[in-house]
């Protein structure tokens, strides 16, 4: 089978599954704020959240450009991919940089859903997007971490069995560099939940199980660290770079959701005697906000092809990033606005995912912080920080 073939093929079976989940099942769960348990399930029993775990894992062995095609059909369908994306590009941290014990013993139960690997504690409320300053602890006593903080905006926590933790091991003082001294732990939620970490909602603008948790001598055996002591942020920046291409295909899909339905609406609505959709002034801002999707999804099959290839890719998983959050912000905007007061109706779903996509500006990373990354890191001007 070609690659073009395989991914048509993928396409078609996961938008079978996401057919069974209308907007209806979207909207309803979105009012209520309640987690898409069902959906996971029948994700992850049809092996998609297993795409890039290795054969002999128990995964299907799939690369990034594939995994992303999975996350981009949710979005595209009318669903939301950050109820489960996490888990897809943390896992990454464990197949990379754990043991041979750890990626045995906890990938294949990952791999057939009876464990969930799908929260990521790095966020702190005191210092935000400037990770090396972060002040949760993690203090060695024998065979166990202790482990002292706070951490925000930690999503999933009530729906995962794992959460994969960055902690300092070592004061800020004490190190040479600031991005020193950072740890990576595994912590067992079902075990730690009530035992030194406690959980606590955060009511949102979108549906997202999004919570604060606090550690209070929280105990984390020594054998959960992955890899090594000290190297948690060069483990971080290493899972990035999928990280980016998977989001960005996420608003990919969202793009083509919005203009799918401006198009739609535009072509049905009859004002003045005509479809809004013959006037220029709304049919010109669609024609534009595709064109800038499509463009947008070629950084991001791009970047997948580095990543798929083992090249390096920071570059273009980060522009992806930023072209595809920007044009499914842009074709957001745009429905809104040819939905005119209809698009604030909950029933026509467009401000739901207006919501929705409106994250990617800021999660999992700003947009500014990735205009620096470019600055810096790819035109070599002057650090800002
Ligand atoms: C719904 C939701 C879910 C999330 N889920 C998770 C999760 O599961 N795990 C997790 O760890 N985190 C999560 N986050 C946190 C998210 O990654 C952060 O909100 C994001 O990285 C920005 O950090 P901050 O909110 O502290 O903003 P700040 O760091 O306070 O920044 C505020 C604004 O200032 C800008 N800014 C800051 N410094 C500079 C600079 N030097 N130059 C230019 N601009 C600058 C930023 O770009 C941003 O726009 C989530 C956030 C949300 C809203």
């Amino acid at each position: 089978m070609t690659k073009t073939e395989l991914h048509t093929d993928l396409r078609t079976a996961v938008r079978e599954l996401c057919s069974r989940f209308p907007d209806s099942y979207w909207r309803e769960l979105d009012a209520k704020e309640v987690y898409p348990e069902e959906f996971v399930k029948t994700l992850t029993e049809a092996g998609y959240l297993a795409a890039l775990i290795p054969n002999e894992l128990g995964g299907s062995g799939l690369g990034i450009a594939e995994a992303s095609i999975i996350l981009e059909e949710v979005n595209r369908s009318g669903g939301n991919s950050a109820a489960c994306h996490a888990q897809m590009y943390i896992m990454g941290t464990l197949l990379r940089h754990g043991s041979e014990e750890q990626r045995r013993h906890y990938l294949p139960k990952i791999a057939s859903g009876e464990l969930r690997l799908q929260a990521f504690g790095v966020t702190e409320p005191t210092t935000g997007t400037d990770t090396t300053q972060m002040k949760t602890m993690a203090v060695r006593k024998g065979d166990r971490y202790v482990v002292n903080g706070q951490k925000v905006w930690i999503s999933r926590v009530d729906y995962s069995d794992l959460m994969l933790l960055v902690a300092r091991t070592t004061p800020l003082e004490d190190v040479k560099k600031k991005t020193e001294g950072l740890s990576v732990l595994l912590v067992d939620l079902k075990k730690a939940v009530g035992n030194g970490m406690t959980v606590r909602p955060i009511r949102a603008m979108i549906n997202h199980a999004t919570t604060e948790v606090f550690f209070d001598n929280l105990e984390v055996p020594v054998e959960n660290r992955i890899g090594e002591e000290g190297k948690g942020f060069r483990y971080l920046l290493d899972g990035l770079n999928a990280e980016r291409v998977l989001i960005a295909a996420e608003c990919v899909g969202d793009g083509r959701w919005f203009i799918e339905r401006a198009c739609r609406y535009a072509s049905d609505r009859v004002v003045f005697g005509r479809p809004i959709g013959q006037n220029q002034g709304i049919q010109f801002p669609i024609a534009r906000a595709h064109v800038n999707v499509e463009a947008a999804d070629l950084m991001r099959i791009r970047a997948a092809e580095l990543f798929d290839a083992g090249q390096p890719c920071g570059a273009e998983a980060n522009m992806a990033k930023l072209l595809a959050a920007d044009a499914s912000w842009e074709a957001a905007n745009v429905t809104m606005q040819t939905y005119g007061g209809f698009g604030f109706a909950e029933e026509y779903d467009v401000e739901r995912k207006f919501r929705e996509t409106r994250l990617y500006q800021t999660a999992p990373i700003s947009t500014n912080l990735i205009l620096s990354f470019i600055g810096q890191h790819v035109l070599g001007m002057p650090r800002s920080f």
